[in-house]
């Protein structure tokens, strides 16, 4: 069980209404990405279908097939990362309202819940409002600010809070002792993101990708190429796998920019080692231009979906990110 979501609050509460059979019908589980709404729904679907004592058990018929990722009563609509189509929804619904087939409840987590358009939240709408007695549907969402108002007044919202620094310290410290010299890092970094923590810990090159990266961004201060350095860093050469692994990227370009924003302010920055690259970074730029550079980004990574072209994206990013440092009109 991932025991590092125990000293939440939110997945307590739930875990307490799966044990005692007192959970709604409709939830939204909002929180960053990375921060463990999947995990929590994961485990919280398990505990509802798990028939042991201490639920979940591990050891009952359901649990079993729970880590095997094979309950049929257990619907997963919509990978990370993955845009949820209005077919998709259709065909949950339709999956819905066939009863459950070994357990008293159906329930359906739908994950980036907050990508469908429209006409998916349209369909989900009916389900949502009025699901059968026995269905259980989880919404996943880092902003519900773009779920219908209709889908966001039905379902029980459930707020997931980003990890105190102390409490990733000493998940690190239990998890990964190997780690323990990079704990500090790893506490700042993760800005209490479990999921970003956890795969500094796993990821062997980390390390390098991040002097790759910071080494490229401070070399945006020179000519209008210098953005290929960049774009290349973030895997536009194989698009697809770069898409995948994107996430560490822009972390990493993010961390770069707040820690220039975090010089020119006086605040602690999470790079220490860093340092001298980002002081040569930060004496030739304005923080205006670093403030709009994290807002664009930002802004990008919220649309970015897999369906899009990532390489021309990125480019076209890091040219307005060039073109915020050097000044506007600088585009010949
Ligand atoms: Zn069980």
């Amino acid at each position: 069980m991932a025991n590092y979501l125990t000293t939440q609050k939110a997945f307590r509460t739930l875990l307490h209404g799966a044990r005692t059979a007192s959970f709604s019908q409709a939830y939204i589980f909002e929180g960053m990405k990375g921060v463990g709404k999947y995990t929590a729904a994961r485990i919280f679907a398990n505990a509802i279908h798990c028939t042991g004592e201490v639920r979940p058990c591990g050891q009952c018929p359901d649990c079993k097939k729970h880590s095997a990722n094979t309950h049929p009563d257990l619907i997963i609509i919509g990978g990370s990362g993955e845009t949820v189509k209005v077919e998709d929804i259709r065909g949950m619904n339709e999956e819905l309202y066939i009863k459950p087939a070994l357990s008293e409840k159906k329930i359906c987590i739908i994950r980036n819940a907050d990508n469908m358009n429209q006409d998916a939240q349209n369909a989900l709408l009916k389900s949502f409002e009025e699901p059968p007695s026995y269905a259980v549907i989880i919404l996943l969402s880092e902003n519900v600010k773009n779920l219908l108002p209709t889908i966001r007044s039905r379902g029980n919202k459930v707020v997931f809070e980003p990890f105190s620094e102390q409490e990733i310290e000493e998940y690190i410290k239990r998890q990964y002792p190997l780690k323990k010299d990079i704990i500090p890092f790893i506490a700042l970094y993760s800005g209490g993101v479990i999921g970003r923590a956890i795969s500094i810990c796993e990821d062997e090159e980390f390390f390098e990708i991040r002097k790759k990266m910071f080494e490229a961004v401070c070399r945006m201060t020179g000519d209008r190429l210098s953005i290929f350095s960049v774009a290349e860093v973030f895997g536009i050469k194989s698009p697809k796998t770069g898409f995948q692994n994107c996430d560490l990227y822009f972390d990493l370009f993010v961390s770069f920019m707040r820690d220039v924003m975090a010089i020119k302010t006086g605040a602690r920055i999470i790079n220490a080692d860093m340092k001298e690259l980002l002081d040569s970074f930060s004496s030739k730029v304005t923080l205006s231009s670093v403030i709009s550079i994290i807002e664009r980004t930002a802004n990008v990574r919220s649309q970015l979906n897999v369906s899009m072209k990532y390489d021309l994206w990125i480019v076209n990013l890091l040219i307005n990110c060039w073109e915020d440092i050097h000044g506007k009109g600088s585009r010949s």
